[in-house]
């Protein structure tokens, strides 16, 4: 507040009154968000012009140019039902030679590993299976799958996670693939699974839809080839392209400690190219690269967009979904991984604010806020569908109610992950939230509004979107 106050060369008061008039009581030493900051500062006649995300230090990033880019490969999570084979699959495109020329399997698990095609394409995986990682990642802010493949088992059904899973990839915006696993079991019954989908309104392709699906067997590897095809043919469409000659900027996959070697992280590189010998900044820790290995175990020396490789030299383990940069001068490095530390503190974990019922109103008046974003939780399908259904009609021309989730049960941790990745509030319909739910929205101040008369949910929302809520309470 006081440095904003002298920036713009008005009192502090004025300042705190402002605030005030959005609701926001503020001492002379408040950290304000960025969108405060802007509107306040919108006030007194000025432009908020952010150079880096909050609470992240101004890292130059170098522009691309168009003709600097080049095709990279797509990077690929796997998800689906506990037991329908996701494992299975990533293990079986690791160990064979699906792969044309390259030989020996991969040994190592380093989060991530890159195969090569017969036609001399690549494919990343990450190697963590499941929605519950991808969406922890980028509850980070990490957006790193370009891509899902959903596994779902011929021989079950399509599951609640199953659902939960092409519910978190739809909420991140990645095409989906679907892999119908377990056909050389008996009773397999691929068809079964296309009509349940259908059910879901997502039509595969020989039902007219747009999702390309590929009936397969990890286990005995039949069909992987076709499955891979086709990651490629959806890639294609999105046109993934990298520029490879700039400081390598991307994603940390996943860190530990090792005895005899130090911190071991797993990055992928998603744009430029990492070197050996690069100072490193990757969430608040920081050194130079002094080693990397490939999935392989095999030493490489540089590493270009969507490659993965572990690295040796970081000063500790950087959280999976924190990113990193390549900096020239090593005391900059470290002055600006010393600052995020004490930021980090400061304010605890959280970096980012989530919304709420009660601040809907104030954020529709400001003119930022297009889409409201709900979790819906409840005991039993029917109210479940009733209730979605009632929620998604409140959409005005203005605002678009999603129901990003639903599901029958309890309310669950990947439940609070996927909102605070997609700034969504849970509603429970008769259910609760778990333990674990409950301490994760606390710490990640995500809204959890629980219910047990339908008609209450629906006017709660209904008031919050005409601003009403804080004003009734
Ligand atoms: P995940 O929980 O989704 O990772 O599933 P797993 O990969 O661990 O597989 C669960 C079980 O299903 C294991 O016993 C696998 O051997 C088995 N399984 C996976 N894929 C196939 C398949 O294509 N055919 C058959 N018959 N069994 C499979």
């Amino acid at each position: 507040v006081s440095d904003l106050a002298s920036l713009m060369d008005v009192s502090i008061p004025e300042i705190i009154s402002a605030c005030m008039s959005l609701g926001i009581m503020a001492s002379i030493n408040q950290r304000l968000d960025g969108e405060t900051l802007t509107i306040v500062a919108e006030e007194f006649g000025y432009e908020v012009e952010f150079t880096s995300a909050e609470g992240q230090e101004a890292i130059a990033v170098e522009e691309d140019k168009p003709e600097d880019l080049q095709d990279r490969a797509p990077i690929v999570t796997v998800m689906g039902h506990v037991d329908h084979g996701k494992t299975s699959l990533l293990d079986y495109i690791r160990k064979e030679n699906v792969i044309g020329g390259e030989a020996g399997g991969i040994t190592q698990h380093i989060g991530a590993y890159s195969v090569e095609l017969e036609n001399g394409k690549r494919i990343t995986f990450l190697d963590t299976p499941g929605h519950e990682a991808f969406t922890a990642m980028r509850a980070r802010g990490a957006q790193v799958t370009d891509l899902a493949i959903i596994v779902v088992a011929a021989d079950d059904d399509v599951m609640p996670q199953t659902k939960e899973a092409i519910n978190h990839a739809q909420a991140a915006g990645i095409p989906m693939i679907f892999a119908i696993n377990k056909i050389d079991k008996e009773g397999a019954k691929p068809e079964r699974i296309k009509e349940q989908l259908a059910q879901m309104n997502i039509l595969v392709e020989d039902w007219g839809g747009k999702f390309q699906s590929q009936e397969i067997s990890a286990k005995k590897g039949l069909n992987i080839e076709e499955l891979l095809e086709k990651v490629l043919l959806e890639a294609e469409v999105l046109e993934l392209k990298a520029n490879p000659d700039k400081n390598a900027i991307g994603t940390v996959i996943e860190s530990t400690l090792d005895k005899g070697r130090g911190y071991v992280t797993t990055i992928i590189v998603e744009g430029g190219t990492l070197n050996v010998g690069d100072i490193v900044l990757a969430g608040h820790y920081t050194g130079r690269v002094k080693a990397m290995y490939n999935e392989r175990g095999v030493a490489v020396k540089s590493a270009g967009p969507s490659i993965p490789v572990s690295m040796l030299g970081l000063n500790g383990a950087p959280s999976a979904g924190d990113r990193f940069n390549v900096l020239k001068d090593e005391r900059e490095a470290r002055g600006i991984a010393t600052r995020r530390e004490q930021l980090q503190r400061e304010q605890g974990v959280r970096t980012q604010k989530h919304i709420t019922l009660d601040e809907i109103g104030r954020r529709i008046a400001i003119g930022d806020f297009k889409e409201l974003n709900i979790i819906l939780k409840g005991d039993v399908d029917g109210s479940v569908e009733a209730l979605a259904d009632s929620l998604q009609k409140l959409s005005t021309e203005k605002i678009a109610v999603n129901v990003i989730h639903k599901a029958v049960g309890q309310i669950t941790e990947s439940d609070v992950l996927l909102a605070t990745a997609s700034d969504a509030i849970i509603v429970g319909f008769q259910v609760r939230p778990s333990g674990g739910a409950r301490r994760l929205a606390e710490k990640e101040e995500i809204q959890i509004k629980i219910y047990s008369i339908i008609y209450a949910a629906i006017e709660d929302v209904k008031d919050a979107m005409e601003g009403m809520l804080s004003a009734k309470i």
